[in-house]
């Protein structure tokens, strides 16, 4: 097909690098979204609570996320992604009191699995092997693929993939964490370190893409909701949105990157994910100090991760469907206690925030996954973009940004990268 001009609805994400590989090659571009700002559900905000400008939630990418890479290489993100120079992750459990680090090796050979300085402490070569498995995928679930439990399970494989998956490990797709676990560990340990936007999720994928595509001419409309579309015969025909009816030409294409639930809604006929899971998380206004671990993996608390950020502590839980109907203030205290133990600190609950995401993200489960739909519409010029539609990884910062570029590409015709 080839484009003149594209209409991308939802500034989340895929939305932005849609509307990002469009304005590279050449296409005008309006970009649409229903909220006050872009970022969706990735989005930095000033809270005054805290005084502070914080993320809705922490989010974690792996060095090894190529889409990220190469898209914020295309927007110019000039602030690099935090995180250590080679992939260990730190651990403590809050009950028994014990402290690890498992410490990936460099390279593909994993060689750290022999090392009992370097793996999860109490396991042995085996598991590993078992592990190994899981790297092929298939079509069940975790738990059919590998058996739950022990040490290795309880200490470094559930808290990574339910990160990952925002879905308990083993209920959850052997396809999506196999996909993962290909693209990131299975290249070795360099691919697999963790990143951490600096200083917030704004800083580091939102304003530099707005500022990118407003030196191009391409502002946000910010507050204008779709609220339909008009088809004839293979095409849309027009956009209705909060302000008014647009129609849609020939030389037009309009990507769709809204949530599931919205899509659900504004297309016929299509299948998407339609069962989400929470993800809590609590900011304290509590400056870390240099000795404190910028990113530490919690066992036997409520939470499942610290990250310490220079202004602020925040923790992450993970598949908190039942945890985000707890009253907040009762929430800020608990989480609270876990910081304290985890980092050895008695300071008093500071000034604290609770962001509640009850649709964080699909279900990973293979059920939820098989209702993907495809970026490509049987409208000629309508295309799907986000974390919801297929693209092998679960509802994720990379899955998004694949999608937007491909509905970019196939708009314009162009093979896919990804
Ligand atoms: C708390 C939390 C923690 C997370 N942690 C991680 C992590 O550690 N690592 C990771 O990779 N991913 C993580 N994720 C997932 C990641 O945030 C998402 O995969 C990604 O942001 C999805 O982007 P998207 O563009 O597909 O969707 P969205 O961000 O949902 O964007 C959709 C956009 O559409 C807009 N919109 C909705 N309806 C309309 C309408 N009718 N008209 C116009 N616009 C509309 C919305 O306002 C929104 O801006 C996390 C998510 C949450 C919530």
């Amino acid at each position: 097909m080839n484009i003149r001009r594209a209409i991308v609805a939802g500034a989340g994400l895929a939305g932005l690098s849609a509307a990002v590989a469009l304005t590279e090659a050449g296409v005008r571009v309006s970009l649409n979204d229903s909220a006050a700002q872009a970022g969706g559900r990735c989005r930095s905000y000033h809270d005054p609570a805290l005084g502070l400008t914080i993320d809705n939630g922490n989010h974690l990418v792996l060095a090894g996320n190529a889409a990220v890479t190469a898209w914020r290489r295309a927007i110019g993100a000039g602030e690099p992604l935090a995180g250590p120079d080679h992939a260990d992750f730190a651990f403590a459990d809050l009950v028994s009191g014990a402290r690890w680090t498992v410490g990936i090796n460099d390279g593909r050979l994993p060689w750290w699995t022999l090392s009992s300085r370097r793996r999860v402490p109490g396991t042995g070569l085996a598991d590993y092997f078992r592990l190994a498995r899981l790297l092929r995928g298939g079509s069940g679930r975790i738990g059919d693929v590998i058996a739950p439990g022990g040490p290795l399970w309880d200490r470094l494989v559930a808290p990574v993939l339910l990160a990952a998956l925002n879905t308990p490990p083993a209920e959850a797709s052997a396809a999506l964490a196999g996909r993962v676990l290909r693209e990131t560990l299975g290249q070795g340990g360099l691919a697999m370190r963790p990143r951490i936007a600096q200083p917030t999720l704004g800083a580091a994928f939102v304003d530099p893409a707005l500022a990118w595509l407003g030196a191009r001419d391409v502002p946000l409309a910010a507050g204008r909701r779709l609220r339909a579309l008009e088809f004839s015969g293979d095409t849309v025909s027009a956009l209705v949105w909060s302000d008014g009816r647009e129609a849609v030409g020939d030389g037009e294409a309009v990507i769709l990157a809204v949530p599931a639930w919205v899509a659900l809604d504004l297309v016929p006929g299509i299948t998407a994910p339609d069962d989400h899971r929470a993800i809590v998380n609590a900011h304290f206004a509590f400056p870390a100090t240099p000795d404190m671990p910028r990113m530490l993996g919690l066992l036997g608390g409520s939470a499942e991760w610290l990250f310490a950020h220079d202004d602020r502590i925040s923790l992450t839980i993970s598949a908190a469907d039942a945890i985000a109907r707890n009253d907040r203030a009762e929430l800020a205290r608990t989480l609270w206690g876990d910081v304290q133990r985890a980092l050895g600190i008695t300071a008093p609950l500071p000034p604290w925030q609770i962001v509640k995401e009850k649709r964080a993200t699909f279900a990973a489960t293979p059920a939820q996954d098989a209702l993907r739909p495809p970026v490509r519409t049987r409208w000629r010029n309508l295309f799907l973009a986000g974390d919801w539609v297929r693209n092998g990884l679960p509802a994720t910062i990379e899955g998004a940004l694949r999608t937007g570029d491909s509905a970019a590409r196939l708009a314009m015709g162009r093979p896919l990268i990804y």
